[in-house]
């Protein structure tokens, strides 16, 4: 079928006055209905900047610079402010990493999902706030309660329960969980989850945790330095990882690849994208790297069932007859 969300060599530049930085660099992303689409990498890697590009929410010196992102067939980059406005919420919404920051500190959850309603030119019954509420395994009585009444767990449901107050089909969710305790974070991962099953909505999630999304997300994106260095189905990514990125992100998660080992992750740092190095940008940390990764710019290449960015994968590249990982 027919994506729901296209997003087309989506670039992002932060105007620093000086060389503009490129946060985001020409990033192809499809989400189709009901699909749940996982967007990982380290910080600094411009997932959250995706997402608020595609959810049309950047504000300067970040602007898009060019591509489109179209949304059940419209392109979001063209449109009003007025239009936009419309859409968010009721058609697609946006849960972001902390409540705490995201909803009025000073208005009760009922009115703050009032407020939603009533910006909104769409029927909903009297009973919604509190039927969001039950979804999210909240008592109705909270519609009553202040932010700071609620824990950090119920914050994030409450949320996510005015994410799902028009049902919209798509919710773009920038690491949710994440200030939560790895109890709490798993419990909620799996009311998302249940939740989009349910109701059917799709969902772009991005995290920094391979571990916690490869549970649930059909679709895996991984970014590095702004760009997309490896994508395909989860399953697939997890089973072969072909980029040496996704290789290490995955050994920093050991617990899900088998037997417990020290955590090695990745040495190194992401580079500075104000200046991000030459040929591969993940040539400084590569554990494959070979002569000509700093010199040649690789492109996203089909590896088996996914695509991944490394020169290691390109047409003709000689590669070694055994994937090189070194034993930890
Ligand atoms: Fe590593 Fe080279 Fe592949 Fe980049 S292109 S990921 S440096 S092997
Ligand atoms: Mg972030």
């Amino acid at each position: 079928g027919k994506p729901i969300l296209e997003v087309r060599d989506l670039t992002v530049e932060y105007d620093t006055g000086d060389r503009p930085v490129v946060a985001v660099d020409a990033v192809d992303l499809d989400v189709h209905p009901g699909e749940f689409v996982g967007v990982v990498g380290e910080s600094g890697c411009g997932k959250s900047t995706l997402l608020f590009a595609i959810a049309q929410l950047l504000s300067p010196p970040a602007a898009i610079t060019s591509g489109t992102v179209r949304f059940q067939g419209q392109n979001l980059v063209a449109m009003s402010e007025k239009k936009l406005a419309a859409l968010r919420w009721r058609d697609f919404s946006v849960v972001m990493q902390s409540a705490m920051n995201a909803l009025n500190p000073v208005t009760s959850i009922g009115s703050q999902f009032s407020d939603a309603i009533r910006a909104h030119d769409e029927p909903v019954t009297d009973e919604r706030p509190a039927e969001v509420l039950r979804l999210v395994g909240i008592d109705p009585i909270h519609l009553k309660s202040y932010p700071h009444q609620l824990s950090g767990g119920m914050r994030q449901r409450a949320m996510i329960a005015m994410a799902l107050l028009f049902t919209p089909d798509l919710i773009i969710m920038d690491e949710p969980t994440s200030a939560l305790d790895v109890v709490a974070q798993r419990s909620l991962m799996v009311q998302i989850k249940e939740l989009q099953q349910q109701l059917g909505f799709a969902v772009v999630f991005v995290t920094h945790d391979m571990s916690l999304i490869s549970h649930f997300s059909d679709q895996l994106v991984v970014m590095y330095a702004g760009q997309t260095v490896e994508l395909g189905a989860t399953r697939a990514v997890f089973d072969h990882p072909a980029h040496p990125y996704s290789k290490g992100l995955l050994d920093a998660f050991p617990s899900i690849r088998g037997p417990k080992v020290p955590l090695t992750g990745i040495p190194g740092s992401p580079p500075n994208l104000a200046d991000p190095p030459t040929g591969c940008r993940f040539h400084p940390r590569c554990p494959e790297a070979f002569a000509d990764c700093p010199k040649v710019e690789p492109e996203l290449y089909q590896v088996g069932a996914v695509q991944a960015r490394c020169l290691l994968h390109a047409p003709g590249q000689k590669q070694p007859a055994e994937p090189v990982r070194e034993a930890t």
